[in-house]
């Protein structure tokens, strides 16, 4: 373990910085300051997320980013270095190992103080508190960054700071099966097998699930394998088909689509029985035919699932002990100053890559 870092008061640091869809650079930028209920950390692993590689595309451009020069990145970890004086009365002080969420709501509006702060009245208002970082938030492929305490939470003493970095979207992955909820023994299907499909099929079974089926393609069905889940390849014929063989042709009881695609959300409502429940979690792009009659004469329940929102704090533990082995996922690591290779080696999969680590 290092000694603590020195506290930059000032100056500039090394940052990736947006400048337009598709063009980025690694520039000199000033180190934020914190607010009262903010701390400065320097940031030690940032996980590459698919949502980051449609920000830099520009997918969403307007809405994240809302405007150029910007900064991405919302799964990282790293050391608290500075902190404002609310900060520090909570305990936030230099030395304390955290790892970061997207998502901070403005604490005050109905969805907040229920608990459903990921769906916060106030989306979009900085004057208000809220705050989505590495969307539209400034965020964590930097040296340094700024994060409001209800967005940082400690991580145990022997979590390296990249698999703590692997935290946020491990917590959404538990989101995701705790929105259907899994039941003692139930067949779960995980619809895509990208490091967010993996994470939920190791929380189905963290939670109690007999079989974990993963659907998806190529290498990555491999680590699913190693992982112990059963595997359906979707380039081998209709996945709805394989899923209902595989379970005497009742379907699953849950399902959880991350792939987000047309055809991934239709199949995995096709994938489960009578009374079965299924979550979305990957974003669609564009608008897919479903079978209404199925949901109502089965009385299904489908459920969406915006990111997270209290379950750092749940997953933590369960990667720490191992049984949600998010470890597993990470397949590669890229110095900052190296983005544009590592988001190659992310987009592309070169090599199976799963969970790219970028370190500044
Ligand atoms: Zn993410
Ligand atoms: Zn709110």
């Amino acid at each position: 373990m290092s000694a603590v870092a020195a506290p930059p008061k000032t100056g500039e640091m090394q940052a990736l910085v947006l400048t337009a869809p598709h063009e980025f650079e690694i520039r000199s930028i000033p180190i934020p300051r914190p607010g009262a209920n903010e701390i400065l950390a320097r940031v030690h692993a940032i996980a590459i997320c698919g949502t980051d590689a449609e920000i830099v595309e520009g997918t969403f451009k307007g809405r994240w980013p809302r405007a150029y020069p910007f900064t991405p990145g919302h799964e990282w970890a790293g050391e608290v270095v500075d902190a404002g004086e609310v900060a520090k009365r909570f305990g936030f002080v230099p030395g304390t190992r955290i790892a970061g969420t997207s998502h901070s709501g403005c604490g005050y509006c109905r969805m907040c103080r229920t608990g459903r702060y990921n769906l916060c009245f106030n989306y979009g208002r900085e004057d208000l508190g809220h705050r989505q970082y590495g969307h539209y938030t400034q965020g964590a492929y930097a040296d340094y960054v700024v994060h409001t305490i209800k967005a940082v939470f400690p991580i145990p003493a022997a979590m390296p700071f990249d698999v703590a970095a692997l935290c946020d979207t491990a917590s959404i992955a538990l989101h995701s099966v705790k929105r259907p909820g899994i039941e003692p023994a139930d067949v779960f299907v995980a619809v895509g097998s990208g490091g967010i499909g993996l994470l939920t099929a190791m929380c189905a079974r963290a939670l109690g699930a007999a079989r974990c089926i993963v659907v998806g393609g190529g290498k990555r069905l491999d680590r699913a394998r190693e992982l112990g889940f059963e595997t359906v390849d979707y380039h081998d014929g209709d996945p709805v088909a394989r899923v209902r063989a595989m379970t005497d042709d009742r379907g699953a009881d849950v399902a959880v689509d991350s792939a987000g695609t047309k055809d991934s959300v239709r199949q995995a409502i096709l994938m489960v029985r009578k009374g079965g429940r299924v979550a979305f979690t990957g974003i669609p792009k564009e608008p897919s035919q479903i079978e209404f009659q199925k949901i109502v004469l089965e009385e299904l329940d489908l459920y969406g699932v915006r990111a997270n929102r209290n379950t750092m704090e749940e997953v933590m533990p369960l990667i720490a002990d191992g049984r949600i082995p998010a470890a597993k996922l990470i397949t590669h690591h890229f110095a900052l100053r190296r983005f544009g290779e590592a988001l190659r080696t992310f987009n592309q999969r070169i090599d199976g890559a799963l969970k790219v680590i970028v370190e500044p």
